[in-house]
C-alpha cells in the first residue's frame, strides 16, 4: 500500500498493515524528500541546498517493507522546513513580522537550523528576503503538521497492537562535519552514529542491539557523540511507555557520491546490511513481545 500526502510524505506500508503487521518496528526518513515546492524561493543555488537532504536514505532503508515494516518519508525538503524540529523552533531573524505565539530558543536556532533553516551547515544564507508569518504557516500546515501526524498514528498503531513499539528514525551525515553542524565541526564522522538522547528516548538494549550488530558487519560506530538525536525521536521516544525512538545515522560516503549526490559502489551492499538487520531486529523484538 503506498499512500500520499503530496506536499507532506510517502508512507509505503505492507499489504493490509496494519491488520497483518510482522512486528512492532516503524521507520520514519525525515530529510529524505527531493521534492521543491515553487514558493520557496531560497537566493542559493540548486547544488548547495541539496547538501542539506538526506538523499536517498528512505530508498536505503525500503526493503524493510518486504519484512512487513512500515517506513514513512517525508516528500519534502528539508531545507524548506525541518521535520526533526519543534513547531515552535522559529528563528526570528527570518521573520518579515512579529510570530504571533511565544517562540522557544534553542541551540538549533541559534546555529541557524531551527524549523525553518536561515543557513545552511557551512554557513550559507538561504534567503535573500525575509519570509511573511504567513509562508511559515504554510509550511507548518501543509508539510510538518501531516508527517508529524501520519508517523504518530504509525507508532500508536503498532503500540496499540503490541503493547511496545520500536521506531528508527534514519538519517544521514557528511563524512565530515560542515563548520555550523554541530558543536564538532571539523569532526571525521564513523561509518554510523545512534542516537538515543543518552538513554533517554529508548531502552539502552535497543541501541546496544544494533551497535552491537553493526559492528559484526565491520562498521564503526558511535553512540550519542556528536549526535543524540533531535525532535522527532525526543517527542516519540518514552522507553517507559513501551515507546522506544532510535536515531540513526549512516555516513554518506558508504552509498554515495558526497558532490554528485550519485549512489556510490557500496549502495546495494549498505542496503541489504541494512534490510539484515530489520530483520535481526525483529528476531530481537519477538520474545519480548507479551
Ligand atoms: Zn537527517
Amino acid at each position: 500500500m503506498l499512500k500520499i500526502e503530496p506536499l507532506s510524505f510517502r508512507l509505503l506500508s505492507p499489504d493490509h498493515y496494519p491488520a497483518d503487521v510482522a512486528a512492532p518496528l516503524v521507520l520514519d526518513s525525515p530529510h529524505s524528500g527531493t521534492v521543491y515546492p515553487p514558493d520557496f524561493a531560497p537566493a542559493i543555488d540548486f547544488a548547495a541546498l541539496r547538501t542539506a537532504e538526506d538523499t536517498w536514505v528512505d530508498d536505503l532503508w525500503s526493503n524493510a517493507l518486504e519484512l512487513g515494516v512500515p517506513l514513512i518519508g517525508a516528500t519534502f525538503p528539508r531545507s524548506y522546513i525541518d521535520a526533526n524540529r519543534a513547531a515552535d523552533e522559529i528563528d526570528p531573524l527570518l521573520l518579515d513580522g512579529e510570530w504571533p505565539e511565544t517562540l522557544t530558543p534553542s541551540s538549533k536556532v541559534r546555529l541557524g537550523k531551527g524549523l525553518i533553516w536561515r543557513m545552511l551547515d557551512d554557513g550559507t544564507p538561504l534567503y535573500a528576503r525575509k519570509l511573511s508569518v504567513d509562508e511559515v504557516r504554510h509550511r507548518i500546515d501543509a508539510c510538518w503538521k501531516p508527517y508529524h501526524r501520519a508517523l504518530g498514528q504509525l507508532l500508536d498503531g503498532a503500540h496499540q497492537r503490541f503493547g511496545k513499539v520500536w521506531h528508527i528514525n534514519c538519517h544521514s551525515m557528511p563524512s565530515v562535519a560542515a563548520a555550523y553542524a554541530t558543536e564538532k565541526p571539523g569532526l571525521v564522522h564513523p561509518d554510523f552514529v545512534l542516537g538515543d538522547r543518552d538513554g533517554t528516548t529508548a531502552a539502552p538494549e535497543f541501541r546496544q542491539f544494533v551497535a552491537q550488530w553493526l559492528r559484526a558487519k565491520g562498521y564503526d560506530v558511535a553512540e550519542n557523540d556528536p549526535y543524540k538525536g533531535v525532535e522527532i525521536v525526543r517527542f516519540f521516544g518514552k522507553p517507559a511507555q513501551g515507546r522506544h525512538s532510535l536515531q540513526i545515522e549512516v555516513n554518506r560516503k558508504l552509498y554515495m557520491d558526497e558532490a554528485t549526490l550519485r549512489p556510490a559502489p557500496g549502495y546495494a551492499r549498505l542496503q541489504s546490511d541494512l534490510r539484515e538487520l530489520v530483520a535481526a531486529l525483529l528476531d530481537w523484538m519477538r520474545p519480548q513481545l507479551a
